[in-house]
């Protein structure tokens, strides 16, 4: 039975996150979407981790669902989820400390086996004095090496995943605080990552051009901070039980390739930090320009925002993506988005976009089957345009046009041609 694991999210108690991120809209969405496991996000906020404990019961090792599923349907209610969404004990941390005379900068996902365990690590977080109610991902003053340590001890099981590696800012390898390699940051805890999250401005075909990852698997999450961007990315999996916590885990230790099929991945051209840039100036390049430039702007002439593409470059030693025992990857592009080139409009949450996008995923089908499998015809016959079965079939064979997103700003998407744009009569996307 396939299972999409989303396990990067944020709640209503992180910065910068919209105040419905609460479980029951999580659940809706995440069926919505297609996904079946989702990350609760945010266990160490106090209000949070309550929340968790009122809502969500057991199901299995170290997997939880709502302990009330009828508050899934809404009043009148169109979704009838055929499957439940299950939720994980993972959060998001931000440590900032200095190592080797350098400041750094970097966020993780923690994964924990149970509700007890959560406890445990709040408690040590506690005592250690660090602040969890300000920010549903709490600023931790510690080493990335000494906290896996304690938490290790805390509990066994727990592991821990470095979060967006790529990202300029708050990342393992990003290029303004991070480190070179997995061991420079672990230190004696390297051997304990099993896998790096690659985030939205990298595939894994750029991190194949890596040795030093042949050791990790590479994970694709949301990073949602709204339930609109729930399943950006994802990670689908063929179980033939119910999945345990610890059958996830032996599954990325081992990189089993039986079990995990491929991740869901945005074009990491579409990624805000994906080329290098100045966000004040709208100017952006490859690395190979930004050499050529000093890495400076070529109008403020201030530093350029080095981008993911620069990064993997840097610490890439081989030519050519080395594909093979690697987890496949299938790339995609938002439903929303895609809804909104078709009908000319520019925001992927106007109302016009957000109606059809709820029509298609009741009537049709969940988005992740929309985008990934459902059969051309069934689109062609109840998407109303027939522009969307169109731009879905050369979204799935990769015939697209993207100009790259860099300096905090994502990447544009085209699909459609100026013509076909136009017939609808409605100005063109770019
Ligand atoms: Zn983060
Ligand atoms: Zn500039």
């Amino acid at each position: 039975m396939r299972y999409i694991a989303d396990w990067h999210i944020h709640s209503k108690y992180s910065r910068a996150c919209s105040r419905e991120l609460v479980l029951p809209t999580i659940a809706l969405w995440c069926a919505r979407k297609g996904i079946q496991i989702v990350a609760t996000g945010d266990w160490t906020h106090p209000e949070w981790f309550a929340h968790i404990k009122e809502h969500l019961e057991e199901v299995r090792q170290g997997i939880f669902r709502l302990k009330n599923t009828a508050s899934l349907l809404r009043p009148g209610g169109t979704l009838r989820p055929d499957r439940e969404v299950e939720f994980m004990l993972v959060q998001e941390v931000s440590q900032m400390y200095k190592k080797g005379d350098r400041a750094r900068r970097v966020h993780h996902l923690i994964f924990s086996p149970s509700l007890e365990t959560c406890e445990r690590v709040i408690n040590e977080l506690n005592r250690l004095g660090f602040n969890l109610k300000a920010d549903g991902r709490p600023i931790l003053g510690i080493d990335s090496e000494e906290l896996y340590m304690r938490l290790k001890e805390l509990d066994e099981k727990i592991i821990v995943v470095p979060a967006h590696a790529w990202t300029p800012w708050y990342a393992m390898f990003g290029s303004k605080s991070g480190f070179d390699s997995i061991e420079e940051c672990f230190g004696s805890m390297a051997s304990y990552i099993y896998a790096i999250e690659t985030g939205l401005s990298s595939d894994p075909a750029m991190n194949r051009q890596l040795s030093l990852l042949d050791q990790v698997v590479c994970l694709s999450n949301s990073d949602a901070h709204s339930p609109r961007n729930l399943g950006r990315e994802a990670n689908v999996f063929d179980f033939e039980s119910p999945p345990t916590y610890d059958e996830f885990v032996r599954v990325l230790r081992e990189k089993d390739t039986s079990r995990f099929q491929y991740t869901i991945e945005f074009y990491p051209q579409e990624g805000k930090y994906h080329f290098d840039g100045c966000a004040a100036c709208g100017f952006s390049c490859d690395p190979e320009e930004s050499k050529r430039l000093g890495n400076r702007c070529a109008h403020c002439k201030r530093p350029l925002t080095l981008g993911v593409e620069h990064r993997v470059r840097a610490l890439a030693d081989r030519d050519q993506p080395q594909s093979e025992g690697k987890i496949p990857f299938r790339s995609i592009v938002p439903l929303a988005e895609i809804i909104a080139e078709v009908k000319g409009v520019s925001s992927t949450t106007s109302k016009k976009v957000e109606t059809e996008y709820v029509r298609l995923t009741n009537e049709l089908a969940d988005e992740f089957t929309i985008l990934l499998d459902l059969p051309l015809e069934a689109l062609r016959e109840s998407a109303g345009d027939p522009l969307l079965a169109e731009a879905i079939a050369r979204m799935r064979r990769g015939e697209l046009s993207i100009r790259p997103g860099y300096d905090g700003i994502y990447g544009t998407v085209r699909i459609l041609r100026d013509e076909e744009s136009s017939r609808a009569k409605q100005p063109a996307l770019l």
